[in-house]
């Protein structure tokens, strides 16, 4: 069965790499010369870089990296097993982290002293990641603390966000959760305190509260960082159960119920199968939610014949139709939806990187500061110890 390529749309790719701003993970430009991408040796180039690293770089794929970077990732997975991964190979002297900013960045809290954690592309942000600057929390919590309810509320944020968001959290009790486990993260945190924060994220958020644990509508809260008090009253902080930051990803947050309504119209029969990052509505219209790991399992382990429309990102939708041709597999919307952050590395960035390494030069390499990654460490160790 053949995969229908979505139309572009205009806002397929943003453009980035332009006004460089030093507190966002965006726009910040990648310095240093690239080989150019119409190289037919880059293929050959990469190869040869990769072999003559051999055990000493571990190469780490995350699901929506593009094909011709795939390729050469030792393990692919989401940010979850890409962070186990990273912390279980510890004679690796660099890691090389085909995914986005937070995740180099959890990387290198999670691995040794000894090892170097190396983004293609520093330019390879998360929008969503930047919904949440360190300073917004900071004004969050003592919105929190002037309403009372700060030493009850437990922090916990989503694996996309800042070391210094996931330090802030460690530090104040709570701990990191992934699309994987956000429903071990809450119930872990409702034992801990009698309210959540949960940050950046709103949908993963309300989609696990409502739909795992239960919690109705009404006790979700969502506190806006551009306004005063995140745009809520005392009251309304004291009898929320969960707040929810407003923040979102700019790739799952653009599927919407019709788009589920319209392929269920074109495809009678389909399973419509979506990441939780998507919005309530969407969830709610949808067969199936999980993590990108679910996804894939959901596709891999499903009958020959069957018909799947799949809202996650576009990069991985096609690989899973192009693996598995007995079966039906469309992409949830009529667009193109890549996440653009993730795009920006391609083959000439593995290239550069795998050839300095091999060269004896490191670049682009991602530190955290020891403080910082001290207090983000416990957030992720309380993550990794989830039932
Ligand atoms: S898919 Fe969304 S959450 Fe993931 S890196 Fe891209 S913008 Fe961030």
């Amino acid at each position: 069965m053949t995969f229908t390529e979505p139309q572009a749309s205009p806002l397929a790719l943003l453009v980035l790499g332009r006004e460089s701003d030093p507190s966002s993970e965006r726009g910040v430009e990648c310095p240093g010369e690239l080989p150019p991408a119409s190289d037919p040796q880059l293929v050959a180039r990469a190869r040869t870089a990769r072999s003559a690293l051999g055990d000493r770089a571990f190469v780490l794929g995350h699901h929506y990296q593009r094909d011709e970077v795939i390729q050469f990732a030792d393990v692919t997975g989401d940010s979850f097993k890409l962070a186990r991964d990273a912390a279980g190979r510890p004679e690796a002297e660099f890691i090389v982290f085909c995914g986005v900013h937070f995740m180099a960045e959890s990387a290198d809290i999670l691995t040794g002293g000894h090892q170097q954690v190396v983004l293609p592309d520093l330019a390879a942000g998360c929008s969503m990641a930047d919904m949440a600057e360190i300073g917004q929390v900071l004004d969050c919590w003592d919105a929190l603390e002037d309403a009372g309810v700060a030493g009850t509320t437990v922090p916990i944020t989503y694996m996309n966000s800042s070391a210094a968001i996931k330090g802030f959290t460690g530090a104040h009790g709570g701990a990191v959760c992934t699309s994987s486990n956000a429903e071990s993260a809450l119930r872990w945190a409702f034992e801990q305190g009698e309210r959540v924060l949960f940050l950046p994220d709103q949908h993963l958020g309300r989609n696990t509260a409502v739909l795992s644990l239960g919690l109705p509508l009404s006790e979700c809260v969502l506190y806006d960082p551009r306004k005063p008090s995140g745009g809520l009253t005392s009251r309304q902080l004291r009898d929320a159960r969960i707040i929810l930051w407003r923040g979102h990803c700019s790739v799952h947050g653009r599927f919407s119920a019709q788009n589920v309504a319209d392929v269920r119209e074109r495809m009678p029969g389909v399973t419509v199968l979506v990441h939780p990052e998507c919005q309530h509505e969407v969830v709610t219209s949808a067969d199936l939610v999980g993590s990108t790991e679910f996804i894939i399992r959901a596709v891999e382990t499903a009958p020959a014949g069957s018909s799947w429309a799949v809202g996650t990102e576009l990069n991985l939708v096609r690989r899973l139709a192009r693996l598995h041709p007995d079966k039906q597999i469309s992409f949830l919307d009529k667009t193109v939806c890549y996440c653009s952050t993730m795009n920006r590395i391609d083959l000439p960035h593995l290239v550069r990187s795998l050839e300095s390494l091999a060269a004896g030069q490191v670049v682009n390499r991602i530190t955290v500061d020891l403080t910082v990654a001290a207090n983000a460490r416990l957030a992720l160790d309380r993550m990794l110890a989830l039932p």
